[in-house]
């Protein structure tokens, strides 16, 4: 999730390139970040938080002709410097570099300690230099040891391998992005240009489980099966700044567009396909009576959605805003949950509630995307959301992964045995985002909506979160007025402000009962002159009552409410840069609120 550097032939600067690479992938967020340089031994340094604590440890010491770097957003283990990459063998002979998440860590660590092998994080990562290293004591060279330990890994993965005492780097990708840089007589490599684009702009693009091998300024590419393969060299015409947003113009959109990779991480390992069952190891055992979910902002719309999928699930379930619960906390039953819904982990308001459960001895669970963040050290079990680095303040990607979460959670906790349709649904929905994303109509929805007085978002039972959601994103990054009601509120006081200059966004998909309800709500606020703008999946006959409509795929109706918010979310960014809005940084706004 976070960023890889490498480099080869600058004898004399090695760590200088690795430090200011690393500096060139800051913006993908990290929490810890690490060198090792090869020259016949390895010199390793690494430092959990900022860079400049890793730049002051390093100083100017350490030399070598090879070198990696890493920058770490934990997925398995807290922050630490014990934690942080660069990770090593038993012998110290072997440091690799990692991103992504190796999910059957578990067994290969197992089988390693069988065989007498001594690991010192609690990374997923570590088993890596291990099995090269096994490779290594049967005589395998390093190209086959690297070889043989990836062909063991499932996961995602992007990989790069030194030895002491061989003056290459070999990496490969799997699931996580690697791009090779090509110097005059030095050769680099990196999640992300930024991270090498002061020294090249040629660049040659990796595809899923090619492997390269970077030596001396020189690069080859081969395939799995170590067939060279014929890679041609691309020159890259952003600067550094745009690069940064891989060609987008905002993280808020590089963001909405990372949608589909973020849900597939939320998912990974964690729904069987075969069997259709869902299983979360950090929620094994948990069968509680009753739940709470507490949050703020967008956190707070996922945790309506997770109350309500609970609820459909036959567990009673209710969500409170954290700022409020802190103080007026609701009753809890005996074996009652509490979830504090928070991406950063740090908000003050969402701590604040949780603390307050925990003083009442209530189970408390962090769901959130921040690994050793003080949610996670606080409450008894985590689910991580995995949707890497969020940079924009907007919440977007994260919302999605929460919503997921929540399934995940309901379908542990209702433990219904066989949960095929909704495993199906979402096995779909990252597809289903990327089809909805390159098809979007949203820019030209709000660039027709863009001087509206103001506006207002509608939906029932999980649209009803959406609605809420969409009217938020709006309000952040436009400044402009907007609302959310459940469909059925409007008619009890808000629809006295609907007119022909504020347009309405229906949310309405399926052809049941809510569907045919929410349609005679937007046939009410189109008899006012109010613009209707169908967020629809077509299965009823909402889109004849609407000026505009936004299409979804059809999917399962707990999983729609996702694909209705990227729509949405699409539209608050166009408006919004219509209206050459901050939209990265919102007026007033943080992203981590820290403060109650
Ligand atoms: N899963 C690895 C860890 O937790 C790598 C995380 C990353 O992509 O930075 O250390």
């Amino acid at each position: 999730m976070c960023g890889i550097i490498g480099c080869t032939g600058r004898a004399e600067d090695t760590l200088d390139v690795l430090l200011s690479g690393l500096e060139g992938l800051e913006y993908r967020g990290y929490d810890s970040a690490g060198v090792a340089l090869a020259n016949g031994s390895l010199e390793i340094c690494k430092r959990q938080g900022e860079l400049d604590r890793l730049q002051q440890a390093v100083g100017n010491s350490l030399r070598g002709p090879v070198g990696i770097g890493h920058t770490r957003w934990s997925t398995h283990g807290p922050p630490t410097d014990a934690n942080a990459h660069p990770h090593t063998d038993c012998t110290g002979n072997v440091a690799v570099v990692h991103n992504g998440i190796i999910e059957n860590y578990d067994e290969l660590k197992a089988e390693l300690h069988a065989r007498g092998h001594e690991f010192e994080s609690d990374t997923d990562t570590e088993v890596v230099p291990h099995l090269i290293e096994a490779a290594l004591a049967e005589g395998a060279s390093f190209e086959a040891a690297f070889r043989e330990a990836v062909s063991r890994l499932e996961g995602s993965y992007a990989l790069a391998a030194v030895t002491a005492d061989t003056e290459a780097i070999l990496a490969t990708r799997h699931d996580s992005p690697l791009v090779l840089g090509v110097g005059d007589d030095a050769a680099y490599l990196a999640s992300d240009v930024p991270a090498f684009l002061e020294y090249t702009d040629r660049v040659v693009y990796l595809e899923d489980d090619d492997f390269a091998r970077l030596e001396s300024g020189a690069w080859t590419v081969t395939d799995a099966d170590g067939q060279l393969l014929d890679k041609s060299v691309s020159r890259v015409e952003w600067d550094a700044e745009e690069t940064a947003k891989s060609g987008y113009d905002h993280y808020m959109l590089k963001e909405i567009h990372e949608q589909p990779r973020a849900l597939r991480k939320c998912l990974r390992g964690r729904v069987d396909e075969l069997t259709g069952s869902i299983q979360v190891d950090s929620l094994e055992g948990l069968s509680p009576s009753s739940v709470q979910f507490v949050a703020c902002g967008t956190s707070y719309h996922a945790a309506l959605y997770g109350a309500q999928t609970l609820r459909d699930a036959g567990i009673p379930a209710q969500a409170f805003l954290a700022s409020e619960y802190a103080t007026a906390p609701a009753p809890v039953g005996d074996d009652a949950l509490v979830v504090g819904v928070t991406q950063s982990g740090e908000t003050a308001d969402t701590l604040s509630a949780l603390r307050e459960a925990q003083r009442r001895g209530v189970e408390t669970l962090a769901m959130t995307n921040v690994v050793g963040s003080t949610a996670t050290r606080e409450c008894d079990r985590t689910l991580l959301i995995r949707a890497g680095p969020e940079i924009g303040v907007a919440a977007t990607k994260t919302f999605s992964s929460q919503v997921v979460a929540c399934n995940l959670l309901a379908a542990t906790i209702a433990d219904r045995g066989d949960s095929r349709e909704i495993v199906e649904a979402l096995r779909d929905l990252p597809g289903q985002v990327q089809e909805l994303l390159d098809a979007s109509r949203a820019e030209s929805v709000a660039k027709r909506f863009v001087d509206s007085e103001g506006y207002f978002f509608i939906g029932r039972g999980h649209h009803h979160p959406v609605a809420l959601e969409g009217a938020l994103k709006m309000k952040e990054i436009t400044y402009k007025h907007a609302e959310g009601f459940p469909a059925g509120e409007l008619k009890h006081g808000p629809l006295a402000l609907v007119t022909d200059q504020t347009p309405v966004f229906a949310v309405v998909t399926g052809d049941g009962e809510e569907a045919t309800k929410t349609v005679g709500n937007v046939k009410e606020v189109e008899a006012r002159d109010a613009p209707v703008v169908a967020v629809t999946d077509g299965a009823s006959d909402a889109s004849r009552y609407a000026e505009a409509v936004l299409e979804i795929p059809e999917t399962h109706p707990q999983v729609a409410p996702v694909l209705a918010n990227v729509q949405l979310q699409l539209v608050a960014y166009h408006v919004a840069n219509e209206l050459g809005r901050s939209i990265d940084k919102p007026r007033n706004l943080a992203k981590s609120v820290t403060v109650e």
